[in-house]
Protein backbone atom coordinates (compact mmCIF):
# COMPACT_ATOMS: atom_id res chain seq x y z
CA UNK A 1 0.00 0.00 0.00
CA UNK A 2 1.74 3.10 -1.20
CA UNK A 3 0.40 6.96 -0.13
CA UNK A 4 1.27 10.18 -1.05
CA UNK A 5 1.52 12.90 1.04
CA UNK A 6 -1.15 15.72 0.05
CA UNK A 7 2.09 18.58 0.31
CA UNK A 8 3.69 17.46 -2.76
CA UNK A 9 2.87 19.27 -6.09
CA UNK A 10 0.45 17.71 -8.80
CA UNK A 11 3.08 16.38 -10.86
CA UNK A 12 3.95 13.51 -8.20
CA UNK A 13 0.83 12.29 -8.04
CA UNK A 14 1.00 11.39 -11.68
CA UNK A 15 4.62 10.43 -10.80
CA UNK A 16 3.77 8.01 -8.27
CA UNK A 17 1.02 6.38 -10.19
CA UNK A 18 3.82 5.76 -12.99
CA UNK A 19 6.27 3.93 -10.57
CA UNK A 20 3.35 1.64 -9.49
CA UNK A 21 2.50 1.21 -12.87
CA UNK A 22 5.82 0.33 -13.68
CA UNK A 23 6.33 -1.91 -11.22
CA UNK A 24 2.55 -3.67 -11.28
CA UNK A 25 3.40 -3.94 -15.25
CA UNK A 26 5.83 -6.22 -14.80
CA UNK A 27 3.72 -9.64 -13.55
CA UNK A 28 5.26 -9.73 -9.95
CA UNK A 29 3.83 -11.74 -7.26
CA UNK A 30 4.25 -8.64 -5.57
CA UNK A 31 1.27 -6.02 -6.21
CA UNK A 32 1.48 -2.29 -5.40
CA UNK A 33 -1.84 -0.26 -4.58
CA UNK A 34 -1.93 3.11 -4.26
CA UNK A 35 -3.76 4.51 -0.85
CA UNK A 36 -5.10 7.66 0.05
CA UNK A 37 -4.73 7.84 3.83
CA UNK A 38 -1.18 7.38 4.80
CA UNK A 39 -2.44 5.63 7.84
CA UNK A 40 -3.48 2.79 5.72
CA UNK A 41 0.13 2.71 4.09
CA UNK A 42 3.45 0.51 4.59
CA UNK A 43 4.88 2.49 2.23
CA UNK A 44 4.25 6.19 2.58
CA UNK A 45 5.62 8.92 0.48
CA UNK A 46 6.53 12.01 2.75
CA UNK A 47 7.22 15.39 1.82
CA UNK A 48 10.00 17.63 2.93
CA UNK A 49 11.08 21.43 2.32
CA UNK A 50 14.42 21.07 3.11
CA UNK A 51 16.94 17.92 3.25
CA UNK A 52 20.21 20.18 3.33
CA UNK A 53 21.94 21.65 -0.06
CA UNK A 54 21.25 19.20 -3.28
CA UNK A 55 19.61 16.34 -1.46
CA UNK A 56 17.19 15.38 -3.43
CA UNK A 57 15.41 12.68 -0.80
CA UNK A 58 15.88 10.16 1.57
CA UNK A 59 15.41 6.74 1.42
CA UNK A 60 13.19 4.65 4.67
CA UNK A 61 15.75 2.02 4.30
CA UNK A 62 15.49 -1.81 3.64
CA UNK A 63 12.74 -4.45 4.27
CA UNK A 64 12.91 -5.90 8.08
CA UNK A 65 13.72 -9.22 9.05
CA UNK A 66 10.10 -10.08 8.92
CA UNK A 67 9.89 -9.25 5.00
CA UNK A 68 7.56 -6.57 5.46
CA UNK A 69 8.73 -2.97 2.85
CA UNK A 70 11.10 -0.25 4.88
CA UNK A 71 8.45 2.25 5.75
CA UNK A 72 8.59 4.66 2.83
CA UNK A 73 10.78 7.26 1.50
CA UNK A 74 11.08 11.35 1.70
CA UNK A 75 11.32 13.81 -1.36
CA UNK A 76 11.84 17.20 -1.59
CA UNK A 77 10.27 18.98 -4.82
CA UNK A 78 12.10 22.19 -4.46
CA UNK A 79 15.29 20.21 -5.17
CA UNK A 80 14.13 17.92 -7.06
CA UNK A 81 12.91 21.09 -9.55
CA UNK A 82 10.74 19.20 -12.25
CA UNK A 83 7.35 18.44 -13.23
CA UNK A 84 8.48 16.10 -15.83
CA UNK A 85 6.46 12.54 -15.07
CA UNK A 86 8.71 10.26 -16.07
CA UNK A 87 11.95 11.69 -14.42
CA UNK A 88 9.83 11.78 -10.53
CA UNK A 89 8.61 8.73 -11.34
CA UNK A 90 11.91 7.09 -11.85
CA UNK A 91 13.21 8.60 -8.27
CA UNK A 92 10.05 6.90 -7.11
CA UNK A 93 10.28 3.99 -8.32
CA UNK A 94 14.38 3.84 -7.32
CA UNK A 95 13.08 4.63 -3.86
CA UNK A 96 10.18 1.91 -3.61
CA UNK A 97 13.23 -0.13 -4.87
CA UNK A 98 15.04 0.44 -1.59
CA UNK A 99 12.24 -0.50 0.18
CA UNK A 100 11.72 -3.87 -0.94
CA UNK A 101 15.67 -4.75 -0.82
CA UNK A 102 17.51 -3.30 -3.88
CA UNK A 103 20.81 -2.34 -3.38
CA UNK A 104 21.94 0.18 -5.97
CA UNK A 105 23.49 -1.67 -9.20
CA UNK A 106 26.73 0.54 -8.54
CA UNK A 107 27.37 0.06 -4.99
CA UNK A 108 31.08 -0.99 -5.40
CA UNK A 109 31.49 2.49 -7.33
CA UNK A 110 29.23 5.01 -7.22
CA UNK A 111 31.22 7.30 -9.86
CA UNK A 112 30.01 4.83 -12.63
CA UNK A 113 26.72 6.98 -12.41
CA UNK A 114 27.40 9.86 -9.98
CA UNK A 115 30.83 10.64 -11.20
CA UNK A 116 34.06 11.87 -9.50
CA UNK A 117 34.90 12.58 -5.66
CA UNK A 118 31.73 9.74 -5.12
CA UNK A 119 32.66 6.87 -1.89
CA UNK A 120 31.99 3.48 -2.88
CA UNK A 121 29.55 2.11 -0.52
CA UNK A 122 30.58 -1.67 -0.35
CA UNK A 123 28.77 -4.63 0.99
CA UNK A 124 27.77 -2.15 4.00
CA UNK A 125 25.74 -3.89 6.79
CA UNK A 126 23.22 -4.70 4.75
CA UNK A 127 24.73 -7.18 2.25
CA UNK A 128 24.68 -6.80 -1.53
CA UNK A 129 23.87 -10.23 -3.04
CA UNK A 130 24.28 -10.94 -6.70
CA UNK A 131 21.04 -12.40 -8.52
CA UNK A 132 21.30 -14.82 -10.56
CA UNK A 133 21.12 -14.01 -14.48
CA UNK A 134 21.95 -10.13 -13.77
CA UNK A 135 25.43 -8.50 -14.49
CA UNK A 136 28.34 -8.52 -11.81
CA UNK A 137 28.89 -4.86 -12.91
CA UNK A 138 26.81 -1.92 -13.29
CA UNK A 139 25.10 -1.45 -16.66
CA UNK A 140 23.75 1.85 -18.16
CA UNK A 141 20.10 2.96 -17.44
CA UNK A 142 19.38 0.59 -14.21
CA UNK A 143 16.44 2.19 -12.45
CA UNK A 144 18.87 1.33 -9.50
CA UNK A 145 22.49 3.18 -10.36
CA UNK A 146 22.86 5.31 -6.99
CA UNK A 147 22.55 9.04 -8.88
CA UNK A 148 20.65 9.96 -11.83
CA UNK A 149 20.60 12.92 -14.06
CA UNK A 150 17.97 15.97 -13.74
CA UNK A 151 15.09 14.84 -16.67
CA UNK A 152 16.40 11.46 -17.00
CA UNK A 153 13.39 8.03 -17.32
CA UNK A 154 14.92 5.25 -16.45
CA UNK A 155 12.38 2.29 -17.56
CA UNK A 156 13.19 -1.06 -16.09
CA UNK A 157 15.86 -2.99 -18.21
CA UNK A 158 15.60 -6.59 -19.18
CA UNK A 159 18.12 -7.15 -16.24
CA UNK A 160 15.79 -4.76 -13.92
CA UNK A 161 12.57 -6.91 -14.71
CA UNK A 162 15.12 -10.60 -13.88
CA UNK A 163 16.53 -9.13 -10.81
CA UNK A 164 12.53 -7.96 -9.41
CA UNK A 165 11.01 -11.58 -11.04
CA UNK A 166 13.59 -13.14 -9.30
CA UNK A 167 12.91 -11.75 -5.83
CA UNK A 168 9.42 -11.01 -6.12
ZN1 LIG B 1 19.39 4.90 -4.03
Amino acid sequence: MVSLSSQFPAAYSAAIDEAILRYNSANLQLHFTRVANDAASDLPVKYSADLGPGVLGQSGGFPSSAGNPAPGFTLVPNVINSTNTNYIGTIMAHEMGHCIGMRHTDYYNRQYSCGGGKSNEGASTVGAILIPGTPSLAEPNSWMLACVGSGVNRPFTANDLTALNYIY
